[in-house]
């Protein structure tokens, strides 16, 4: 079998694998509990079942726009005005199938072969195969103060003349951490200046805690959209928990949507007809679901660090937004893959390895389960790695005995 080099350069996705050996595991009866989860459990909107219902009912689905109906165009415009402040118009937006897909299209349309994207660790584990996938080369910036802020100065450093765009992802996946308006607005005037795009990827924007609000890139220019270096990506996935949907959207200048919109009719046409139109039912309906969600969300992120502080040796920094926690594990093993399937064997629980977004020594901890899968989960954790833990516990009617430390 003869594969490409391209294809044999891309790691496979490591929240996928994770996600199939738990589902393995709990069709065999394991009392899995799974904290590497990157979508809600919540309903999605009743507008969106019945827009998409009403689609079915017809008895017609067929071929739409390749960039989107103009009903989802408008809303997302209305979206915009509404959350970003930004008039914006249907020629600056296109469809595709979630904010994967609209990344994939926005690269493929701006990235020559060797022209360097820099992205912000830690980094949502996407990104640098996306922009292998195109040739690039991705260049990874570590923020230095833990506090999973990155620094204009390091962003600087890394910046050469293959420097094409940045990427980066307030609230971030997979800290939690949202960006300080100062450093968008540093970032914002370093693009312009030196012509580089900012893409930022907006999919968990109203997910901020603490009575705090996103801040978008827009704020911090002058220039009128068709001028500005500000690429916007956003979707339905995890504000309306419609992540099997797959809508997202890019807003770009004219010329870049343009030639997306022939990136995209080349390869995958339209997105799904009725996810279209039930994204039109979300963004235009109640809008009460997402404030609930924030909230929920807002209150198993307290409960989670407050059971991780409880762990002697842990640093946990306390995350501002998203579902995602990235605790410090390197005081128990700087090997965070070996950790996470450590803790998988050992006590089912499923994490996510740091290093796979670019944070070695951490594990990524969804909390948009269950209060109780948060407090059993992390409490598994603390007796899996606390070596004056009892020498047995039970989970359900299992009896776990300690065979190491
Ligand atoms: N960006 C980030 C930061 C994400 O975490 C995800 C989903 N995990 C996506 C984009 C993709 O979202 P979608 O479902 O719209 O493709």
């Amino acid at each position: 079998m003869s594969i490409s080099q391209l294809a044999r350069s891309i790691a496979d996705s490591p929240t996928l694998r994770l996600n199939e050996q738990a589902r393995v595991l709990k069709e065999k009866g394991e009392p899995v509990i799974h904290l590497g989860a990157g979508e809600p459990k919540s309903k999605i909107p009743m507008e969106a079942i019945r827009s998409a219902a009403a689609q079915v009912a017809t008895g017609e689905v067929r071929y739409t726009p390749t960039d989107g109906i103009p009903e989802l165009k408008k809303a997302i415009i209305r979206y915009m005005e509404d959350n970003y402040g930004k008039i914006v118009g249907p020629e600056n937006v296109i469809v595709s199938g979630g904010a994967k897909q609209a990344l994939a299209v926005l690269l493929t349309v701006l990235i020559n072969p060797q022209d360097e994207v820099i992205i912000t660790a830690p980094y949502w584990v996407s990104y640098p195969e996306m922009v292998k996938l195109v040739y690039g080369v991705p260049v990874i910036v570590h923020s230095e103060d833990g506090r999973f802020q990155p620094r204009l100065e390091d962003i600087k450093a890394a910046v050469s003349s293959y420097t094409k765009a940045i990427i980066v992802n307030s609230p971030n996946n997979p800290s939690g951490a949202v960006y300080t308006d100062d450093f968008i607005s540093e970032l914002v005037d370093f693009c312009e200046t030196k012509g580089i795009y900012l893409i930022t990827d907006d999919i968990y924007h109203k997910l901020i805690f603490d009575g705090k609000t996103f801040t978008p890139s827009y704020r911090y220019t002058k220039k009128d959209l068709e001028d500005s270096k500000l690429i916007v990506i956003n979707g339905v996935s995890k504000l309306y928990a419609m992540t099997g949907f797959r809508i997202g959207w890019t807003i770009a200048p004219k010329p870049i949507v343009q030639v997306m919109v022939n990136v995209q009719a080349q390869t995958t046409s339209c997105p799904s007809t009725l996810s279209q139109v039930a994204s039109v039912g979300a963004l235009n309906g109640i809008q009460s679901g997402v404030e609930s969600l924030c909230m929920m969300l807002q209150n198993n992120r307290n409960i989670m660090v407050q059971e991780l502080s409880a762990i002697d040796g842990m640093h946990v920094t306390k995350p501002a937004g998203t579902f995602y926690c990235l605790p410090d594990f390197s005081a128990f093993n700087k090997n965070s893959v070996e950790l996470c399937s450590f803790l998988l064997k050992k006590v089912l629980v499923v994490t996510v390895p740091g290093k796979e977004f670019g944070m070695e020594g951490h594990l990524r901890l969804s909390y948009c389960g269950t209060v109780k899968d948060i407090t059993e989960g992390v409490a598994r954790i603390k007796w899996a790695l606390d070596p004056n833990a009892p020498n047995e516990i039970f989970i359900g009617d299992r009896k776990l005995v300690r065979d190491w430390l």
